[in-house]
């Protein structure tokens, strides 16, 4: 039987919390179901290995990571260190080196929570946002620092293998799930070189997948209709900078950062995927016990997802859902009193039911 390899990294702040969380539920599904069993190890790259050693990970981290079938992550960041050092000498050569090209983001209603917005709606689609290239690209440089000519260029990375990948995974899942429709999130009025490569690639891949309706919209129209009409979406296709934004505004209108997880996929498996709240460390409520552990419990399940079993996904799912509408077990920012230990808890007992 498979022995699922897991590396969890926790990093900083609320990240230690929820991930505490997240074991438990792994640890409950292996006890239930004899048909699941994993090891993880850990590794404590954060602030603290930074601090000690200047650097967020050893000089051979990925490649103590690539032997592991999957990277569960919680959060990293802390005042002692500049913001971008964690994202720059972790989080991105994670990503990039693994060719983590997908960034999937459920965006979804569950069942017990209400959306910000002022009317009640069903919202139910996902966001898959190019997760290696485009906006985030380090090519660029500054001169004259200093002077009043002083100047930045940051130049926009656009392949049409890069697009291409991408485009064509999004059509793909949207086959297999069954869903009607592809919206594309663009610019290409004003950014008229990278973004509308980014729309013929698309545009090929689209014409490739005859019984999925495709769309384009501008990304400042699509931002408007997230807060007018979300039930329209099924699958937006974004590029880096812009998926980066509309996940979060997507997590904001379907029950906010608590609630929100994340994937970032290498789809051929050569490489670890690596599953991760969208919510950072949090310092300001880290170690108080109150953070939400539900966006790194979704996270892990979105990991059972990508190991194929589609079941464990749901279970988890499902029992998040049932603590949600009991209302009983919330933390402070879902309106409740519970501790994040609580709400684990909570989850798990629904999961043992629900077995
Ligand atoms: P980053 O810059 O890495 O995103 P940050 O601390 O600026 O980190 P987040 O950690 O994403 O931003 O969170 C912003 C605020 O949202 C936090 O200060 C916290 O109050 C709240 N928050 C985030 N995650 C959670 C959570 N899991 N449970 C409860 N509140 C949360």
């Amino acid at each position: 039987m498979k022995v699922y390899k897991v590396a969890v990294l926790p990093g900083d702040g609320i990240g230690p919390d929820v991930m505490k969380e997240a074991l438990k539920v792994l640890k409950t599904l292996s006890e239930i179901d004899s048909t699941f069993t994993y090891e993880t190890t850990e590794f404590n790259w954060n602030t603290d290995h930074y601090v000690k050693h200047g650097l967020m990970m050893p000089e051979n981290g990925l490649e103590q990571l690539e032997e592991f079938d999957s990277i569960l992550f919680g959060a990293v960041g802390d005042s002692r260190v500049p913001e971008h050092i964690p994202i720059w000498e972790l989080i991105m050569p994670i990503r990039k080196n693994f060719q983590q090209y997908i960034n999937f983001r459920p965006i979804k209603l569950l069942k017990g929570l209400e959306t910000r917005l002022k009317q009640e709606r069903d919202i139910d689609f996902v966001i898959i946002r190019e997760n290696a290239e485009g906006e985030y690209s380090t090519a660029g440089g500054k001169m004259y620092q200093g002077e009043s000519r002083e100047l930045a260029v940051q130049n926009t990375i656009m392949t049409r293998e890069g697009i291409s990948r991408v485009a064509a995974y999004a059509f793909q899942y949207a086959k297999e799930h069954q869903l009607r429709k592809v919206t594309n999130a663009t610019k290409s009025n004003a950014i008229i070189h990278t973004m509308k490569l980014w729309d013929k690639v698309v545009e090929e891949i689209a014409n490739d997948f005859e019984a999925i309706s495709y769309e384009k919209y501008y990304v400042d129209a699509i931002a408007a209709l997230f807060v007018e009409s979300p039930e329209n979406f099924q699958l937006v296709l974004a590029s880096n900078l812009f998926g980066d934004i509309l996940s979060d505004l997507g997590s904001a209108i379907a029950g906010g950062l608590g609630v929100a997880p994340s994937a970032n996929i290498n789809p051929n498996g050569e490489f670890p995927s690596m599953f991760e709240p969208v919510h950072g460390s949090a310092p300001d409520i880290a170690g108080k016990g109150v953070a939400n552990p539900i966006a790194q419990i979704w996270s892990l399940a979105l990991m059972l997802q990508n190991f194929g079993r589609s079941d464990l996904h749901d279970k988890v799912l499902f029992s998040i859902e049932d603590v949600l509408e009991e209302k009983k077990t919330l933390t402070p920012d879902m309106g409740g009193k519970a501790t994040t230990g609580q709400v684990g808890d909570a989850i798990v007992n629904k999961l043992k039911k629900r077995m």
